[in-house]
């Protein structure tokens, strides 16, 4: 089990926001921001790069989920930012799909 299937199984603990059949939402343990919190599916994609077309159900619910998640803890009007690391040079870490979603404060560009 990857780490995150071990917090949507609860086996690890986190700070759980919200919940859906296939994807959970918690707080990321070392926050970049005021609001920091990562959306997952349950089921392990690895990384965006290795998602399927008959994946694509899959990732608009998660994409939505971000949205209504951000709404939730009162990102809807202030903004925030949707962020996928994807391998080496994109900074993953931990290898089972999730977006951060990052609010609170204003985000600056270019990323780093
Ligand atoms: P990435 O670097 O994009 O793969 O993101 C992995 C994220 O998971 C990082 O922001 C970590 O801080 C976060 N993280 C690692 N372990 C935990 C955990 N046990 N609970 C919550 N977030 C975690």
């Amino acid at each position: 089990m990857t780490l995150f299937e071990k917090i949507a199984a609860k086996v690890i603990p986190a700070k759980i926001l919200a919940e859906g059949d296939d994807w959970i939402a918690f707080r990321d343990i070392a926050p970049q921001a005021p609001v920091h919190f990562l959306i997952v599916p349950k089921r392990c994609i690895p990384r965006i790069n290795e998602a399927a077309p008959s994946d694509a159900a899959l990732l608009g619910t998660l994409f939505a989920a971000a949205a209504s998640t951000a709404r939730q803890e009162g990102l809807g009007e202030s903004g925030y930012r949707i962020v996928i690391n994807n391998g080496p040079d994109g900074g993953e870490t931990v290898p089972h799909l999730h977006l951060h979603v990052i609010g609170g404060r204003q985000m600056t560009w270019p990323p780093g």
